[in-house]
């Protein structure tokens, strides 16, 4: 005998979770209060949902699964207020970070419990792959964060563990539900999904007219090099990317695309890196993030300050606009590249 699954709540957009409810004899504007109870007051517990009635709240309890997530622990920087979180979600475990800075509000999600890519400068390519997230574990990532702070979350980046392309429907359908007017309605302009470089995802999303920002982890452009950091190369070449992405920038909004360039003393900065990675990114109109590797790791070291602001200032010579990213969470193995679900006391 095979227990049927209860469809997840908060996976659900407002039409879909309507359509479920007006079948089984309810409202459609009942859709509309439990929606506002889940994605604007990240409410979870049906008895703390006040207007609505026992027999209804009985209802949904029987007819849906709710969020259930433990936080298993919580690392506070003590020099940059930035705070990392290792989600539970019945075994699979995934990390978060809280990222405040001085005009915004930006979190960094996981699409995937570990990843099933291995670039050879990220700590999670190295631990186990546990599978995908639904929407709902994506989304209790951004609630769960949100409900410990005041401060109201404004950026959110699919940038943590895993590959969203590789997550798709998933990660957009999480994307779609954090943007929602009866949501937090975070504006599509600062939702920032990241890819290594999948090419199929990368068509069904400008296809697919998605309004999200894209950013391309590029991080080398010379095939070698990137083959030699990044196993995605062997898969979808990054000059493949890049020639789709011109044949198709002019679907895509201005602003939309960055390319996201980790800098890896010794391997990536010289010269001839700085000469390509400016043409293409004036080729496609795309915004540089420059992040200097954070720490050591498998290897490869961080630049001097000399060699990060050589590589930056090669860049905006060619008219390029490039961002040194300072390292946020460095301190606490929450920046880019770090997460690996350790439990750093
Ligand atoms: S950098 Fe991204 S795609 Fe590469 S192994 Fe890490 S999580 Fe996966």
């Amino acid at each position: 005998m095979s227990i049927e699954k209860k469809p997840e709540i908060l996976s659900l957009s407002e039409d879909e979770l309507a359509a479920l409810l007006i079948a089984d004899g309810h409202k459609k504007f009942r859709a509309q209060q439990v929606f506002q109870w889940l994605h604007l007051k990240q409410v979870f517990d049906v008895r703390k949902m006040t207007n609505l009635k026992g027999d209804f709240q009985d209802y949904l309890t029987e007819k849906f699964a709710f969020p259930d997530f433990r936080i298993l622990n919580e690392v506070k920087s003590p020099s940059d207020q930035t705070a990392k979180y290792l989600f539970d979600f019945a075994g699979k475990q995934v990390e978060s970070v809280w990222l405040p800075y001085e005009n915004r509000q930006s979190i960094c999600i996981s699409v995937q419990s570990g990843c099933s890519l291995d670039c050879s400068f990220c700590a999670t390519g190295k631990i186990a792959f546990k599978g995908n997230l639904t929407a709902a574990q994506i989304l209790s990532q951004v609630y769960g964060m949100q409900q410990i702070y005041d401060r109201r979350i404004t950026n959110v980046v699919f940038m943590g563990m895993g590959e969203p392309f590789y997550n798709y429907d998933n990660a957009i359908r999480a994307a779609d539900l954090i943007a929602h007017q009866h949501g937090m309605n975070i504006s599509r302009r600062r939702i920032t999904l990241s890819t290594s470089g999948v090419l199929p995802g990368i068509k069904r999303f400008i296809e697919e007219k998605q309004p999200y920002r894209l950013a391309l982890s590029l991080h080398a452009v010379f095939s070698d090099k990137r083959r030699e950091i990044m196993d995605i190369e062997e898969k979808f070449s990054f000059e493949e990317v890049l020639e789709y992405l011109r044949e198709h920038r002019g679907e895509m909004q201005q602003g939309q695309l960055m390319f996201e360039y980790i800098m890896i003393d010794g391997i990536n900065i010289y010269p001839d890196d700085a000469r390509e990675l400016a043409r293409w990114a004036k080729l496609l109109r795309a915004k540089v993030n420059l992040i200097p590797m954070n720490t050591e790791f498998n290897g490869m070291h961080r630049p001097s300050e000399e060699k990060i602001y050589d590589f930056w200032r090669q860049l905006v010579e060619r008219d390029v606009v490039a961002v040194n990213r300072k390292s946020p969470a460095k301190d606490i193995q929450g920046a880019c590249g770090m997460l690996a679900g350790r439990n750093h006391a």
